[in-house]
Formats: structure tokens, sequence, C-alpha cells
């Protein structure tokens, strides 16, 4: 129960007006020790409830503290804008029935706005870190007397190489401050370098590793051609499954629209979602799909990163997914607070080693589905390794060449391929309409020469 917290009154209410019942693992792991001022470390995945875990102890120690007289007094990173965006709705939820203000910075808004927002000094800022640095740059925002830094997604920063902003910007905060750092997972490669100095003895909270999280998802493999036959098998699944809403990942911008333009001639109610489009644009498909006018996101995986949609119980990689991380996230877009999801991957013959190494890493057991009335010439490799990778090509390869060797030796005459690269071509070769002095130049270029 939120009651046993000990949290402001007005804060219980907007939990209780949310219908939150009990709090997430996440919450019930991280409010206490964030409530007694320490410093965080918490390993915990987007869809666990980790906002509200850091928004609730910071906001209570805020309303019950005397607040200082100039600047921010709680800053809030994200890697990116829908991030952030989603961090300011769940804030003003859940900062509903208090005086607490706020400012959002990112990218792709107006600067002269943003620093107008500056000057009216609300005590939260929500920012993402590139846009943030600018503002700093020019001077405006305080950070001195900063009381609450928040790091969210911090994996996600150093992947999108955002690590020395982030670095710059926590050198202007106060020092005397509180610190929670929240990333999907603690043990990334450049994690101890960007913490070092920025956490006080900090508490690790490790609590839901990538590998056994999502129980609550049934996970499945189709095996297909190429991408017009996933085109196909997308168009099927959309018109046959039940479902609220759902998202398709592609590995990239131009498989997105390629798929888009497909899904929409085939009359589904969808939009994309990808880094070339305006910020207004995506705003607006992300209206759209919240108001229920699409149900159906094509998204590449930068564009839908933390993404918190309600009801997305269906996800379709078109691509899989290219590494275990990116699978974990592109999944975690359905399942959401405990809710039913099914993720399928449609998996072409280059893709099923990656399909069965994400498969061994997250030690998820792939279900296979046909569709009978979709099924293509690929039905999987004939056999499969222990690892669950593809057995053969290899060692037919060898015997291939052995017997080769073998008829060699034999003295029989080995039949050489005859390419048709090979012989295109021959005995057409023109002869240069106007003859050049051959002499070379010392750089190794011949001169232009005028024409005789
Ligand atoms: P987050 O991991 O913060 O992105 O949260 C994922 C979703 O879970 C959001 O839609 C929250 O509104 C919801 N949520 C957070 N905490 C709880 C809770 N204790 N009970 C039910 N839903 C929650």
């Amino acid at each position: 129960m939120f009651s046993e917290f000990d949290l402001d009154k007005r804060l219980l209410k907007a939990v209780d007006k949310l219908g939150f019942e009990k709090p997430t693992p996440v919450q019930t792991a991280t409010i206490p020790p964030a409530l007694a001022h320490k410093d965080l470390l918490v390993s915990s995945e987007t869809g666990s409830g980790k906002t509200a875990a850091f928004l609730l102890p910071t906001l209570h120690q805020m309303l019950v503290k005397a607040a200082p007289e100039t600047g921010s007094r709680m800053l809030i990173l994200l890697p990116t804008r829908e991030l952030a965006r989603q961090v300011m709705k769940h804030f003003k939820q859940l900062a509903a029935f208090t005086h607490l203000k706020f400012a959002l910075i990112c990218g792709g808004e107006t600067f002269k706005f943003q620093r107008a927002m500056f000057r009216k000094n609300p005590e939260v800022i929500i920012a993402t870190p590139g846009r943030l640095l600018e503002h700093i740059e020019h001077g405006t925002p305080d950070f001195e007397a900063l009381e609450f830094l928040i790091l969210d997604e911090a994996d996600r920063m150093l992947d999108m190489g955002l690590s020395e902003d982030v670095l710059k910007i926590v050198s202007c905060c106060n020092v005397d401050r509180q610190t929670l750092l929240f990333s999907a997972t603690l043990n990334h490669r450049g994690l101890s370098k960007m913490m070092a100095g920025m956490l006080r003895e900090p508490e690790a909270i490790r609590l839901n590793s990538v590998r056994d999280r999502h129980q609550n998802i049934r996970q499945q493999i189709i095996v297909a051609d190429d991408s017009l036959h996933k085109g196909r098998l997308t168009d099927w699944l959309l018109s046959n499954e039940t479902f609220d809403k759902a998202m398709i990942f592609t590995n990239t911008r131009i498989q997105a629209d390629k798929l888009g333009s497909y899904l929409r001639s085939r009359g589904q109610r969808m939009g994309v979602l990808h880094g070339d489009l305006e910020q207004d644009e995506r705003n607006r498909i992300m209206q759209l799909l919240r108001q229920g006018i699409i149900n159906v996101l094509v998204a590449t995986d930068v564009a839908a990163r933390g993404i918190d949609v309600k009801g997305v119980d269906l996800v379709i990689n078109f691509d899989m997914a290219r590494s275990g991380k990116e699978h974990v996230h592109r999944i975690g877009r359905t399942g959401r607070a405990g809710e039913e999801g099914l993720a399928i991957c449609l998996i072409s013959p280059q893709e099923w080693n990656l399909m069965s190494s994400v498969g061994r890493y997250l030690r998820i057991d792939f279900e296979q589905r046909m569709i009978e009335s979709q099924l293509g010439k690929y039905k999987g490799p004939h056999k499969v390794k222990a690892s669950g990778k593809a057995a053969g090509t290899k060692k037919e390869k060898e015997k291939d060449r052995e017997k080769k060797e073998r008829q060699k030796k034999k003295g029989k005459e080995v039949k050489i391929k005859q390419r048709h690269r090979d012989k295109k071509n021959i005995g057409k070769r023109r002869k240069p309409t106007v003859q050049i002095e051959d002499k070379p130049t010392p750089s190794g270029f011949k001169p232009l020469m005028k024409k005789k």
C-alpha cells in the first residue's frame, strides 16, 4: 500500500486518483531509501513504474521542506524528447494537487520560449542534455541550489553519446544534492566512468535483470522469406489478431516508411514514427495513437524508445532487434504494469542466428508459429546446433572443397563454373577516340589535353 510510505497527503491523493493500488517492485525498493536522502543507483526498465519511483520521494521532500529563494530544485535528465514528455505527463498527474511547477526543456521547441520559462523559476526542470546545455552556455538556468538530480535511462544516454553533455551539466549543479540514477543495466561499460564523482556512496538497487523480465508476454517467431513476405505477414497479423494497439519495429527509417505505405494501402489505421520527422509531426502521431484514431504505429528503435502508450498489447518485430537489450526495450512496449502482451518476431533466413543468440541471452523460448495461408519457401534451418543456430552451412562448404580436391588428385577434370559476369564485355571494348600521349607525370595523373 502506498499509504505505508508516509508520503505527503497531496501525493497520496494523486496516486489514488491514478488508480495505483499497490507499489510496483521498483517503487517498494526505491521510495524508502530515497526518502532517507540517499544517493541511489537503480537498474530498472521502462514500464516498471520507475518514474513514480523517483518522483514520489523527491516531490515529497520538496513539499515538506521550505523552498530556497531562487533557482530550480530538481533536474530530471532524459535521453529523448519522447521520454521527457512522458515524465512531464507523469509529473503533472502526481503533482496535480500541489503548487509545484515544471519546465520542459528539449530540442525541437523554441529557444526563446524556453528561456522565458526559466525566468518563472519552476521548481522542476525536465530536460534532454543537448538543449539544456545550450541554455547553460547562454547563462540562463541556475542549478546552484539544486536539491535533486535524476538521471533516467543513463545507459541510453551513454549509447547515444550524451555522456560528455551530461558531465558538463552535472558540473554546474550544486554538490550537496541527492542524485538518483536509473539505468536498464548497471553493468554498462561506460557507466562507472560517467558516475565517478557524481554520486555519494550510492546504494545499488538491482531489480530485474534484463533476462528475467516480461514473464507476462508471449513471445513467438514466424519465419519469412524476405521483406515482401514479412509485409504480407504483418498485414495478416494486423487483420486477424485481436489487439487494442500494436507497435511494429523496423531497423531502418527507409523500411519504416516502406512498410508504412504498404500497410496504409492495405487499409490499416496506422502512423509512422522515426527520427527524420519534425517534432510537431511526431507529437501529432503520438496523439492520434493515444486517442485511438490510429491503432498501429510503425517505428524505429530510437523514435520509440521509452514511449508509454496504454493498451499496446501486440508488438511485431518486422526486423529482428540487433541486440538483446534492444529486443527487451521493444517488447517492453507491451505487457506494461502486469498486463498480458504478445510479441512476434518475423525472421528471415539471415536473421535466424541473431534471433537464436538473443533468445539464448535473454533465456526466451520463442514459440514458432506458422500461418497456413501465408507460408513461404523458408521453413527455418534444416538442422540446428545445440546453441539453436543454423547448422551445416560451413561444413557443407568444406565438404564441397574436399570433394573437388579428391577429384583433382584422381586426375578428373574439375568443372569450373562459367559466370556470366566473366563472359560479358569480351570483344566489345571500344578504342579511345582521342589518342593521348602516354607520358606519366610525377603526381601519377595524366594531364588534361586539348583535342587535336
Ligand atoms: P514507467 O516505468 O514509469 O514508464 O511506468 C509505466 C506505466 O506504469 C505508467 O503508465 C504508469 O502510469 C504505470 N504505473 C506506475 N506505477 C504504477 C502502480 N503502482 N500501479 C499501476 N500502474 C503503475
